[in-house]
């Protein structure tokens, strides 16, 4: 069983100042994996304190070395791979070659992108009248969900250090060792003591310490609606910059051109990827009324290629849910489709057949789905997906657009002015066409409830500088 109880501050793994400690649950086995601290509003001020006195040092590091100290976190990152990739398997539930490929790799592309955006990032700028200056923000508050929790941490640190900020980070309390082990990362790559610090503990006293510091200049925060917009009035109080990476309910758009069978394999990995709990995962399906019985038809064929099961096995695609809370949200929503009125025609309430223990889902589809349907409209945070029908285009596109969230879209297909067309009308931060490969140069972040900010390459840069504007600047 794994025993982390200090907390990383000022460059030390140090003790903290309270005694009391949280359990990490290993969702496929119901078993302990081990306990970490439940650190203090103390430990918290410790933690700022040492960003802030770290703050105008590193603020004026180069930007080579900038550059160079992002290269060597990558590097460490990438020794310790196996760790990394068996620890998010045993917290989280990812399974195996899933923690490898998705977790694990999307964790690193973040600091290995950010050095390559500062080789051509500009800093400053001569206009005709004013010289401009991106400076870095101060001390930021990093606050982290659990669902990929080393890519939620890794995107938004590798910003801030690119940026020149010092930082206090809170990960999840269901999957703190994947923090633990990337502070190590960071402590052996050089970080310079003080710039990275590391308070483990609940979202109610760490997260809210570190939202309400009057010391802390950003808070950027992934994770719920309700706790993001308690984030924002306290950040209001404090005039303090404010990032929500928040939630969504995406469309899918099928156009009537598509290859059926595809389609259906798109949108089954959509909702199977890391157990549904992906905040941009299509879970609106918006299918032409004549392609329906086909698209179903599929997808109960393909169903079997998404493996759901021990998250060991080199086999399985989908593993548990993150814990038994979410195991039941997701099982009160699949309920709550079936009252409204909304039919299943793959998976259902309940484990899925021979697993008798450990947080896992059915893959569920629901069709006769209206869109105002609360399982259409509410994030379910798991593998449930809604299939809804349209007759045109326009349709698809006003379905597609009636939610409150607005952070990704996907439209499948061949005509490439309807690709287009649905591509620009849908109102989202990022949109995907067909499979096509993500850019994490490109900004990620919502429209509407689904945020406020954006994450990734240059765009995830400038969130954490400020400009100053001089005029009369002799050049
Ligand atoms: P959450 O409950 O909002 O928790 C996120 C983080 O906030 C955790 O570290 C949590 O700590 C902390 N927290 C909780 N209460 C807090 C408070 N009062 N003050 C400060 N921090 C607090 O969300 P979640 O259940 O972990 O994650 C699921 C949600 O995140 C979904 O809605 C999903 O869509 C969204 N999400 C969005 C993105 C995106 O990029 N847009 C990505 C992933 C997830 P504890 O762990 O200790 O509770």
């Amino acid at each position: 069983m794994l025993n982390h109880t200090k907390q990383y501050i000022n460059g030390e793994w140090v003790n903290s100042t309270g005694t009391d400690t949280i359990e990490v649950i290993n969702p496929a086995t119901e078993e302990v994996v081990g306990k970490i601290s439940s650190g203090t509003e103390e430990d918290v001020n410790r933690a700022v304190q040492a960003a802030k006195e770290a703050f105008p040092a590193f603020s004026k590091m180069s930007v080579n070395d900038r550059i160079k100290l992002l290269e060597a976190i990558a590097e460490e990152y990438e020794k310790r791979k196996d760790d990394l990739v068996n620890i998010m398997t045993a917290e989280l539930g990812a399974p195996i070659t899933k923690s490898e490929e998705i977790h694990y790799k999307m964790g690193l592309s973040h600091f290995k992108q950010a050095a390559e955006q500062l080789k051509t990032f500009k800093f400053t700028e001569e206009r005709e009248k004013s010289y401009i200056q991106k400076e870095p923000i101060g001390v930021a508050g990093l606050i982290t969900p659990w669902n990929f929790p080393t890519n939620q941490i890794s995107t938004k640190l590798a910003s801030a250090l690119a940026a020149g900020c010092t930082m206090v980070v809170k990960p999840a309390s269901q999957t703190p060792f994947a923090a633990v082990i990337l502070a190590e990362i960071l402590d052996k790559a050089g970080v310079p003591k003080g710039v990275f610090n590391l308070v483990n503990g609940s979202g109610s006293t760490v997260g809210e310490a570190i939202s309400s510091h009057p010391d802390v200049d950003i808070v950027s925060f992934t994770g719920s609606g309700e706790v993001g917009s308690g984030l924002m009035k306290n950040a209001a109080e404090g005039i303090k910059n404010i990032s929500l990476e928040l939630g969504g309910k995406s469309p899918f758009v099928i156009l009537k051109d598509a290859d059926v069978k595809e389609a259906a394999k798109t949108a089954l990995a959509q909702i199977a990827m890391n157990t549904g709990q992906v905040c941009s995962a299509a879970t609106r399906m918006i299918v032409p009324a004549e392609m329906h019985d086909k698209f179903i038809e599929a997808m109960k064929e393909l169903v079997p290629e998404f493996p759901v099961g021990d998250p060991q096995d080199k086999n399985t695609f989908m593993g548990p849910q993150v814990s038994k809370d979410q195991w039941e949200t997701v099982q009160s929503y699949i309920k709550k489709g079936e009252k409204e009125g909304a039919k299943i025609v793959i998976g259902g309430p309940g484990r899925p057949d021979g697993i008798d223990k450990g947080f896992f889902s059915q893959i569920t589809v629901f069709t006769n789905v209206k869109n105002d349907m609360t399982i259409a409209q509410e994030e379910i945070f798991g593998p449930v997906m809604s299939v809804i029908t349209y007759k045109d285009l326009d349709e698809a596109i006003d379905i597609a657009n009636d939610t409150i969230y607005g952070l990704a879209g996907y439209v499948f297909g061949n005509d490439k002015e309807e690709l287009k067309k649905v591509a620009l009308s849908i109102r989202a931060g990022q949109i995907r066409i067909n499979n096509s490969e993500t850019d994490r140069s490109a900004p990620f972040g919502g429209f509407k409830h689904s945020g406020i900010g954006r994450e990734w390459g240059d765009y995830g840069i400038e969130e954490f500088l400020e400009p100053k504007a001089i005029m009369g600047m002799p050049l």
